[in-house]
């Protein structure tokens, strides 16, 4: 391969990094700031961008570099590139551009008309235009191939190397397991609820305290920064600018310091891939679980464990009302884990979330191979509530229309959610072999821990799929008996059982 391909392959790849960088700034931007008066051209300058950029993935030339380069060792970084570029190559060239047009019609249509459902929450309004989404997700499976199942197509977009006989072994066992716990925690004697946690407690203290503690972890706010949005987020404009959101409640500040510490652990993964990966492809998260996952260690392993508030109680001092900083320890730590089976998704706990997951898995799966009808979703959704959870939505709008993913054609995505929890308890396994997390965290000690995360998960961003990052820190594939053992040891102790 010659020097002149060389370079002219990177070239192509930073040029394609920069069309990126600028869309997440605009994007970060529209979720933040943006005056309302300005939408409408700004769209006009997002589709421009966008199709420049699909122009450069899907260039002929693009393809020819991809060839020479997905076959060469000597540089891993470039061949890994490669190989993503076809990925990204693939996904877009191999369904006709009129067909995907006319599927992003409809998917902004169906997401005006879920709207509109979920207000009137009458699913009858949604049915239609999600039959035709469901019908060009199949299409669209048939034109990305797959092996076993239809599914697998959907679910490697998010999880490579993640397939449907993967998770039908692993979420029924996980589920068994779950709703066992969760049997034991409603019928113990001890009551946990939040309420010891609801006082004025001003936005602005919220922030500082908020601040304070993502920089105690780790999170570099010279390389990124903090502010509000409806739906908390992580915008990963480049590694040296990883921006991140939050929201406030001034009489809830769970929602405020959780938010910002899950998006900081999305965060932290975003600022500490490897330079080498600079101005590629593979400077992003392995899949959208292990991205999840680590949010999730930040704010549960960690930001909800006793260790944490002790170490972090001068800061509660310091900004949070005497109602709250007057508890004890155990006051906090107890009302930081009420556990209580509920009808929305994003409000749930750790304990019953990834049920709520293992339901629209279930759906997503029937809705593809044709087992499911979409008429027959709003009553499928409520028996398998009330079979999983032991409650029945009374409405479409607390039921199957709460979640905007299927409007939006993101089949496939929801199982990222519950393979966040698998890949962060197995992390936080492999992590206490070597760090002593109780005591390091108590101390106040971030470093050893984000260390050990830069060195086996961050740094490599897409260079390795989720499964060989798990299996080369433990020999082991995909095992939910770790998430298991961490939930039942904490329950365990809290609710006395
Ligand atoms: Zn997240």
């Amino acid at each position: 391969m010659g020097q002149a391909q060389e370079q002219e392959f990177k070239q192509l790849l930073k040029e394609q990094y920069i069309y990126r960088e600028t869309l997440a700034l605009i994007s970060w931007d529209m979720h933040t700031c943006l005056p309302k008066k300005g939408l409408e051209q700004r769209l006009e300058t997002v589709g421009f961008l966008s199709e420049k950029l699909h122009e450069l993935q899907t260039s002929s030339r693009m393809k020819e570099l991809i060839e020479l380069f997905k076959e060469d060792a000597a540089d891993r970084v470039l061949q890994k590139s490669a190989l993503e570029c076809e990925k990204i190559y693939n996904k877009q060239c191999v369904i006709p551009a009129k067909e995907y047009k006319e599927y992003v019609m409809l998917r902004s249509k169906s997401e005006a008309l879920w709207q509109e459902a979920r207000e009137k929450s009458d699913f009858s309004l949604f049915q239609p235009y999600l039959e035709k989404i469901v019908e060009y997700n199949k299409r669209f499976a048939n034109y990305w191939g797959y092996e076993n199942h239809i599914y697998d197509a959907l679910l490697g977009q998010y999880e490579p190397g993640i397939t449907v006989k993967t998770l039908d072994e692993v979420f029924p066992k996980l589920r068994k397991e779950l709703t066992t716990l969760l049997k034991k925690i409603q019928e113990s004697k001890v009551e946990a609820d939040s309420s010891p946690l609801y006082h004025y407690f001003s936005e602005q203290n919220q922030e500082a305290l908020s601040l304070e503690l993502i920089n105690r972890i780790g999170y570099d706010l010279e390389a990124g920064r903090m502010d509000t949005s409806v739906h908390p987020y992580t915008f990963g404009i480049s590694q040296s600018d990883v921006r991140i959101t939050t929201r406030y409640n001034e009489n809830d500040f769970q929602i405020a310091v959780f938010s910002a510490l899950h998006e900081a652990g999305h965060g932290l993964y975003e600022q500490n891939f490897s330079e080498s990966l600079k101005n590629t492809p593979l400077a992003e998260a392995s899949s959208m679980g292990m991205h999840e996952a680590q949010a999730l260690f930040w704010e549960g392993f960690i930001g909800r464990s006793k260790a944490f508030w002790e170490t972090n109680a001068d800061l509660l001092e310091k900004y949070a009302p005497a109602g709250i900083h007057t508890l004890s320890l155990e006051q906090i730590y107890h009302s930081l884990h009420a556990v209580k089976p509920s009808f929305i998704r994003v409000e749930a706990d750790e304990v019953t979330y990834p049920l709520h997951i293992m339901i629209r898995y279930e759906l997503e799966k029937g809705l593809l191979t044709g087992e499911i009808k979409a008429a027959d979703l709003p009553q499928i959704w409520n028996e398998k509530m009330e079979e999983y959870l032991g409650i029945r939505p009374e409405t479409d709008r607390e039921g199957v229309l709460q979640d905007i993913h299927w409007a939006s054609g993101d089949f496939g995505y929801f199982p990222s959610y519950t393979l966040g929890y698998i890949y962060a308890s197995q992390l936080h396994s492999a992590l206490s072999k070597t760090v002593d997390i109780e005591e390091t965290v108590r101390q106040g000690q971030f470093s050893p821990i984000k260390q050990w995360f830069t060195k086996n998960v961050y740094q490599y961003g897409k260079m390795k799929k989720p499964l060989e990052i798990i299996e080369d820190l433990s020999g082991e594939q995909l095992n939910p008996d770790h998430f298991v053992h961490y939930l039942n040891k904490k329950y365990k102790k809290i609710y006395q059982f």
